[in-house]
């Protein structure tokens, strides 16, 4: 099964025990590089990388254990705590350990404004990094609230760990957690190498986006529900392509009506690694044709008894998708050209999305649409955004 996102939280989900015993491994890697030129990719050199990494260990060692230096501290002392310190990320540990010993690849760290990315190709990690802090603040500058941290971006994480695949490809997630020294914001990606080509998944412009869309939501509200956090991400991802001056170009030279099925709407649709993931042997299902993972542009009935929260989200997601859809449609009938109605309806549900994201009780899918309609300013856009969320069986009140 293929999700476009293990997405996880400290909220729902601990994978290696309780990792606030440890300390993530990419925060002693990539820290270092925080003041080196923005967006300039810069060589690891591994064998300063191994030293620095021990050297830094050893200094929280010995200040946990309460000695001077290393060589001071009782060297079954030293391993006892050495131990605790990785405790909840050995696999990371020996995901960098892999990267360090790999002679063949080099490694590139690219400091962004919101964002510190590692990859393999120096000219991804600039545009990850760009496209990452692009789209923070197309969200964030609605908000007083600030990302509390940089995010790491590692977009081969996933894959290091597991050089035989690919029984368990999950394409990009999202981790917030706190681990010994602070809170931590991870988006980590996976590629699949087949016959030696790398398919990396956040190259897929909206699996960033989407993972992206988490983080803000983390951010403007920690309480929201999976299925609420998935209808956001997927909103932050079309809209994020929907901004784009190359997709509002082809929306309007192709003629493509926004309320049917199309690039916008379907989620992934715009990059070859769910393609090509299909392709692989291991995935090849003849049944399954299509190119994109989520399709926006549905009519999805809320369902509360939904355990799939990719699935429950649907009806949250399109009703948002619809919506804009529609309304971009009622702009262009008051005689706004196409464009400028493409880009008020972008800014107009940035806006609600983040504003709504704010209201502090909007945990589940009807407090979030209820809470949405209440901030809308538009009276017809209001009435839009009812008929489609009514429509989809989301309990809407009647006041
Ligand atoms: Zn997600």
């Amino acid at each position: 099964m293929i999700y476009s996102d293990p997405y996880t939280s400290t909220l729902n989900f601990v994978p290696q025990g309780d990792r606030s015993l440890g300390i993530n491994p990419y925060r002693l890697l990539l820290d270092p590089y925080k003041e080196i030129p923005e967006y300039k990719p810069i060589e690891i050199n591994k064998k300063l990388l191994r030293e620095e990494i021990q050297q830094k260990l050893y200094e929280y060692f010995t200040k946990a254990a309460g000695c001077d230096q290393p060589t001071k501290c009782d060297p079954a002392k030293l391993m006892e705590i050495k131990m605790n310190t990785i405790k909840g990320y050995t696999p990371e540990f020996r995901a960098i350990g892999n990267m360090i010993n790999d002679s063949n690849t080099k490694h590139y760290v690219v400091n962004g404004k919101h964002s510190i990315v590692l990859d393999s190709d120096p000219e991804l990690a600039k545009k990850l990094a760009q496209e990452t802090d692009s789209i923070i603040h197309d969200f964030l500058k609605r908000s007083s609230k600030k990302l509390p941290t940089k995010i790491y971006i590692v977009s081969e994480e996933l894959n290091i760990n597991k050089p035989h695949l690919p029984f368990e490809v999950g394409v990009a997630k999202h981790v917030r957690e706190k681990d010994r020294i602070g809170m931590i914001e991870l988006i980590a990606g996976e590629y699949v190498d087949k016959s030696g080509k790398r398919i990396k998944s956040l190259e897929n412009q909206d699996t960033l986006s989407h993972e992206v869309g988490h983080v803000i939501l983390e951010t403007l509200n920690p309480e929201a529900s999976r299925e609420v956090h998935e209808a956001f991400a997927d909103s932050v991802a079309f809209l994020t392509q929907a901004s784009k001056e190359e997709s509002i170009r082809k929306i309007i030279q192709q003629n493509i009506d926004l309320t049917k099925t199309n690039f916008i709407s379907q989620i992934s649709e715009n990059s070859h690694y769910y393609r090509q993931l299909q392709e692989h042997p291991f995935y090849k299902d003849p049944n399954d044709k299509k190119d994109y993972i989520r399709n926006l542009a549905g009519n999805y009935v809320y369902d509360p008894k939904e355990d799939n929260p990719y699935k429950k989200s649907l009806s949250l997601s399109s009703t948002i998708y619809s919506s804009w859809a529609e309304y971009i449609k009622y702009l262009q009938s008051t005689g706004l050209p196409k464009e400028v109605a493409i880009k008020k309806a972008n800014e107009t549900f940035k806006d609600l999305l983040v504003k709504t994201a704010e209201t502090p009780e909007n945990i589940d899918i009807p407090k979030f649409a209820n809470s949405f309609i209440q901030n809308i300013k538009d009276p017809i856009l209001k009435e839009i955004f009812t008929k489609n969320a009514i429509q989809r069986k989301i309990p809407i009140n009647s006041d």
